[in-house]
């Protein structure tokens, strides 16, 4: 198996050495990120902050959606703060001198607010023993059911959320710059990334900017050190896709995110491929593979290719790479090589095949059928 070991080793670094992809994980704990690592991954792609606000963090989650006013959000907010600088000094640490992205939060608010049918219950239940229900729980129920969405996924998520959250964005990157101040003072080499998720139009994307870019000043002008942070955006919207050009011009980089994009270009739920009714359409023999698994190339692809076209030719050095479940996919990888993509990020495990599909796409002779 040492003889394995060595072949496999070898695969690995005759990829590494004709690959033009770089290859990125997936990563929202210092353990990921360090494993990640260890699996070869050139940096952090895709950090998602929404997976910091579960567990006992819901409860903070809560009293922000239950906030009566600004400083009660304010206070909230104060709270979260350490805890975000925690987290992100952690995976900085982990991916020292390689750069990692970090995604503001994005939540499909079903995951994060507290259950209405539960406190319906709840309630219903005291009131059936002849009590007063919890003030708490009336409450709650009254702001979760004028929170409700029929459509979360369509709903108030991504750069919307942030906009509408007076403080969330700035805590965050609060968080983000701080890590960096202390992280840089520590003697390391921070390279941090700043994404906006879901944007659909320029004008978002400029406004968070301005909240972000006002933040990093503020970080810097207290610390005495400069943080100067790159700001980009997922592309995970066809409005954002056929508007790139125009995104570009607020953005230094581009990531895809193919799992809306896939979802919002085709119109099914990406939260349903295991719905009955999908798997019988799938058997139809209308798609070669289901469009989430391996990338659609007539429809998402085309995409792709016109948000790469048009950011480039607004921004000629944009970053640009896919941070999807498309990713780590054998078959897509060679389509991200060969519509000039700078890099994927997948999950950690799929890090050592992205590697080596990246260097095969990037061998003469192979795929021609890709290029343009
Ligand atoms: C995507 O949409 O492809 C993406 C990477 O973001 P998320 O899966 O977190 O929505
Ligand atoms: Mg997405």
């Amino acid at each position: 198996s040492d003889a394995l070991v060595g072949t496999v080793a070898d695969a690995m670094e005759r990829a590494d050495g004709v690959r033009r992809l770089e290859v990125r994980a997936n990563a929202d704990t210092p353990e990921d990120a360090a494993r990640a690592r260890r699996f070869g991954a050139q940096g952090v792609g895709l950090c998602r902050t929404e997976h910091m606000f579960l567990g006992e963090r819901r409860k903070l989650v809560e009293a922000m959606i239950l906030a009566r006013d600004e400083s009660e959000r304010a206070r909230v907010l104060g709270e979260l703060l350490p805890l975000q600088r925690q987290d992100f000094r952690g995976i900085l640490e982990a991916m020292d001198g390689l750069p990692v992205t970090i995604r503001l939060i994005d939540p499909p608010l079903h995951e994060f607010l507290p259950d209405r049918t539960g406190l319906a219950v709840r309630i219903a239940a005291a009131e059936a023993r002849g009590e007063r229900p919890e003030p708490h729980d009336a409450e709650l129920l009254g702001a979760v059911n004028r929170m409700h969405e029929e459509n979360p996924m369509l709903g108030l998520r991504g750069v919307r959320l942030g906009l509408i959250v007076p403080g969330l964005v700035a805590m965050q990157v609060r968080a983000i710059a701080e890590a960096v101040v202390e992280r840089t003072r520590a003697g390391g080499r921070p390279r941090a990334e700043i994404m906006v998720p879901l944007v659909g139009a320029v004008e978002e994307l400029r406004i968070e900017r301005a909240e972000v870019e006002r933040v990093l000043a503020e970080v810097s002008a207290e610390s005495g050190v400069p943080v100067r942070l790159p700001v980009g955006t997922m592309i995970e919207l066809p409005r954002a896709a056929l508007t790139a050009g125009r995104i570009a011009e607020a953005a230094e980089f581009f990531s895809f995110g193919t799992n809306d994009l896939t979802q919002t270009t085709w119109g099914f739920s990406r939260d349903d491929v295991e719905a009955e009714f999908f798997s019988a359409y799938l058997d139809k023999g209308i798609f070669a593979t289901s469009p989430f698994e391996s990338l659609d190339r007539d429809g998402v692809g085309r995409l792709v290719r016109i948000a790469v076209d048009e950011g480039r030719a607004t921004r000629p050095d944009l970053k640009i790479g896919v941070c999807g479940e498309h990713g780590g996919d054998p078959e897509s990888v060679h389509f991200f090589h060969a519509v000039g993509l700078d890099y994927v990020s997948c999950s950690p495990f799929r890090v050592p095949v992205a590697r080596l599909e990246a260097g095969r796409a990037a061998l003469p002779g192979t795929r021609t059928s890709d290029s343009r």
